[in-house]
């Protein structure tokens, strides 16, 4: 059988889609991307009241009945509560994302919940190596508090650097490869997406990147869930049972003819964590980061229901756009595409999202 189309034939990893042919090209421009980025003025950073704060209503130790709730901590890293189960994406507590303490791109906002006001943890999902996404210093506190209550699911190359921290409860998966989540109700599988990895010592694409879906077992059915109707008043009618949820969380992504794919196979989605920010200047993130129209555009390829939940904004600096315009273009181009405005989610840092 030949290799995925993924699999480069020098072991390392690529986009293997025709839209991406340039992606590595651009990304060599070094002398082109310093120039940009000195000379670039910055817009001011968020002042703390423009990126307002809310209160996270985290279930403890998880939610019940059919309910799915989403706490955004800030970027990529979310909490998502499904019956049983509670799931982290890239968390990143620290103050920079950054190789160094002490320099780097420093949090707009801090977290608004402790590691440890987290309720118990069974699974991490990680998309890639960038700092952003993959902060050491969170990780070791996550495996010292939780050790091996915790299943940590990443894409491929990922077990030993995980396994110098001393963490061995390690699913390396493929795209399109699903592991059974703990308690066994969920399934994440791993899904394509449009990106790059590259982290010290090991170079370029030599470990994958992915996004990841988490969608209910086939075969079970409904009724081993805690049944709410038991708990209701007689005379009262007992909720309809509940479809279980799937949710999409793309990681990081330039806008990829695989989503189209991903909502086929593995949606309709009840939710969906898409990145709105990191695309400026476009001749240089166009191959890793969608811009807020184009996220729209992933949300419908990949079914175009369920919530829409924006994160990667609002955070930290990566990248020359004024921090606070992806929200004001996400809202554009969901209102051009005429879409339901109470499926559109700009979550607050901290703000909790029920949904399904
Ligand atoms: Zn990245
Ligand atoms: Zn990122």
């Amino acid at each position: 059988m030949s290799a995925p189309s993924h699999h480069g034939p020098d072991g390392r990893f690529l986009n293997p889609w025709p839209v991406a042919k340039g992606d590595d090209e651009i990304r060599r421009q070094f002398w082109r991307v310093a120039r940009t980025f000195l000379l670039a003025r910055r817009p001011p950073n968020p002042r703390p009241s423009q990126l307002p704060t809310a209160r996270p209503e985290v279930a403890h130790p998880t939610v019940d009945g059919g309910e799915v709730r989403i706490t955004w901590i800030g970027h990529a890293s979310t909490l998502i509560q499904l019956p049983g189960l509670n799931v982290l994406t890239d968390p990143v507590w620290s103050t920079r994302c950054s190789p160094f303490r002490a320099l780097g791109p420093r949090r707009f906002v801090p977290p608004p919940l402790a590691l440890d006001e987290l309720p118990p943890i069974q699974a991490v999902l990680l998309s890639h190596d960038h700092y952003d996404h993959l902060d050491r210093p969170t990780i070791e506190a996550l495996h010292a508090r939780f050790g091996d209550g915790l299943t940590w699911l990443t894409p491929l190359r990922y077990a030993e650097w995980l396994g110098a921290l001393g963490i061995t409860r390690v699913v390396e998966l493929d795209w399109w490869e699903g592991a059974l989540l703990p308690g066994g109700r969920f399934r994440a599988v791993a899904v394509p997406a449009r990106h790059w990895s590259r982290r010290k010592p090991l170079g370029t694409n030599q470990r994958l990147w992915c996004g990841w879906a988490v969608v209910p077992v086939e075969g079970e059915v409904d009724a081993a869930l805690p049944e709410r109707a038991d708990v209701a008043p007689a005379g009262v009618a007992p909720d309809p049972p509940r479809r279980r949820p799937r949710i999409w969380f793309a990681g990081d992504s330039g806008y990829c003819p695989a989503f189209a794919e991903i909502g086929r196979r593995l949606g309709p989605f009840d939710a969906s964590l898409v990145p709105i920010g990191a695309y400026e200047p476009r001749w240089f993130m166009e191959p890793s980061h969608m811009n807020p129209e184009e996220a729209v555009r992933a949300y419908r390829d990949g079914g175009g229901r369920g919530a829409f939940v924006s994160i990667h904004w609002g955070t930290f600096r990566l990248t020359l756009e004024d921090p606070l315009e992806p929200p004001v273009r996400v809202r554009a181009a969901w209102d051009e595409a005429g879409l339901p405005a109470p499926d559109l989610h700009v979550p607050r840092h901290g703000e909790t999202l029920q949904v399904g």
